[in-house]
């Protein structure tokens, strides 16, 4: 596909962001809906409960103990509703691994095939250790975990055991992966995240329990890759500076080139890329895992050696493979005496891009959340978010994110949860599940609409 014909598509999406509000017909609750509904909020402490648990127990990332002692702990509640569960280890990668938990629909003549779902969040957090317990201060708690997302899986679990407590469980195929290393995902991300593309691969969309809010679904991430520029030049004396034989330095030449990157891709909608790190002169040392580096040189030589390490985010993988080869082009063009080469990509996430399918999903959502009482849900600005693990798997089916609870001051010391946010969202997820599967068929071909 040609640029234009792309940045016109992605031009589109960010003019249907600010787009008319989402009509909305089913406003009322259905009488199994309302049971639904009923037995979220009867079970608010029972999920509270279920929460401290699991805050309770410290399943910071390489804690491998902690994390698979947290996935036993939810695997036990899936289990009580007819999941089937697994521990997929991940020591490949050095990572303690991931819930994996099934449920197959039952299957009635004549019906269509069910929708098949696919829920997933994570267990491990940031933070955790000693004043990182569960603490409840009227409808707040704070504690490692407690929005992002111990509480966002509690909301997953309590919708199942609402959606089974009147029979709807059965009529929907659901798979639960619960990651165990989200924070900081095993490399190469191919292997840490190769269950969950085969989950996703057998399922026809994707609800994620990161953090949410009243009013915004998320309908797109921005993905981000990270690259590495490194420039060489002819080391000589500071006054032969542009000449024939000394040229332009390394330092000039990268300069030349971060400009001109940002005057050949900057305005491009959701685009950013961004120098973080420089290290240039005579001697340079430069670690790209670690980001620290070391520069010596004098002022009165051309500078022979520039490194600049810098990130890259991008909301279609189109608009990434655009700006690489832009990137490219730019970096070929060099100053006299000098030579540059750029390496894109170990860490790298993929974008969620904001398609009408996921648009299609965030109106279901929507409609459930006024026919609750609650406020009207639109989709979020997709430069608000980064990537997360939802990222992997939105190229290859519809999804949502930001099904989880309210909370404040994640990846920090300080984080906390609105508890009165857990049944608002049980409910809400509990509710869009159960109609996207009432007419399963229906909900594909709203889903293939792209
Ligand atoms: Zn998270």
């Amino acid at each position: 596909m040609p640029n234009s014909i792309r940045y016109s598509v992605v031009g589109a999406l960010a003019a249907l962001l600010v787009g008319a509000p989402v009509t909305a017909p089913a406003q009322t609750l259905a009488r199994a809906e309302q049971r639904i509904r009923d037995h979220v909020t009867a079970s608010t402490e029972a999920g509270i409960a279920l929460l401290e648990r699991s805050v309770n127990i410290g399943s910071g990332t390489m804690n491998h103990a902690g994390v698979e002692a947290v996935g036993m702990l939810f695997a036990g509640e899936l289990q009580q509703l007819g999941f089937r569960t697994s521990w997929l280890s991940q020591a490949a990668v050095n990572r303690a691994g991931h819930l994996l938990a099934e449920r197959p629909a039952r299957r009635r003549r004549g019906r269509a095939a069910p929708l098949r779902v696919l829920l997933i969040g994570h267990l491990d957090t940031v933070f955790e250790g000693e004043g990182q317990q569960f603490v409840r201060t009227d409808s707040t708690a704070s504690g490692a975990g407690t929005s992002d997302m111990k509480g966002g899986i509690v909301v997953l679990v309590q919708a199942l055991k609402a959606l089974a407590s009147v029979g709807a469980l059965d009529d929907m195929h659901v798979i639960v992966l619960l990651t165990g290393d989200e924070e900081n995902a095993g490399e190469p991300h191919s292997i840490s995240r190769d269950d969950m593309v085969r989950a996703a691969r057998r399922s026809d969309l994707v609800l994620s329990f990161e953090g949410g809010s009243d009013s915004t679904a998320v309908v797109a991430r921005r993905g981000s890759s990270d690259w590495v520029l490194n420039v060489t030049a002819r080391q000589y004396h500071s006054s032969g500076m542009f000449g024939e034989r000394a040229g332009y330095g390394a330092i000039y030449e990268a300069a030349r080139i971060l400009t001109e990157f940002r005057t050949a891709l900057e305005g491009q909608p959701f685009l950013t890329f961004s120098p973080g790190v420089m290290v240039s002169g005579e001697k340079v040392s430069y670690d790209t895992t670690m980001m620290t580096g070391t520069a010596s040189g004098k002022t009165n030589i051309v500078p022979p050696t520039a490194v600049v390490h810098g990130d890259l985010r991008f909301i279609t993988s189109g608009q990434l493979d655009s700006a690489r080869a832009v990137m490219r082009e730019v970096v070929s063009r060099n100053l006299r005496g000098t030579s540059a080469e750029i390496l894109f990509g170990e860490s790298y996430y993929p974008a969620m891009a904001p398609t009408p399918a996921n648009y299609a999903l965030v109106a279901v959502y929507d409609t459930v959340s006024r026919a609750l009482g609650y406020a009207p849900v639109a989709g979020n600005d997709p430069s608000r978010r980064g990537a997360g693990d939802i990222s992997f798997v939105a190229p290859l089916i519809p999804g949502l994110d930001g099904l989880g609870v309210f909370g404040r001051g994640s990846h920090s010391p300080d984080e906390s949860v609105d508890l009165t946010s857990l049944p608002k969202q049980t409910a809400r997820a509990a509710l869009l599940m159960y109609r996207l599967s009432l007419d399963p068929n229906r909900t594909r071909r709203r889903l293939t609409v792209n």
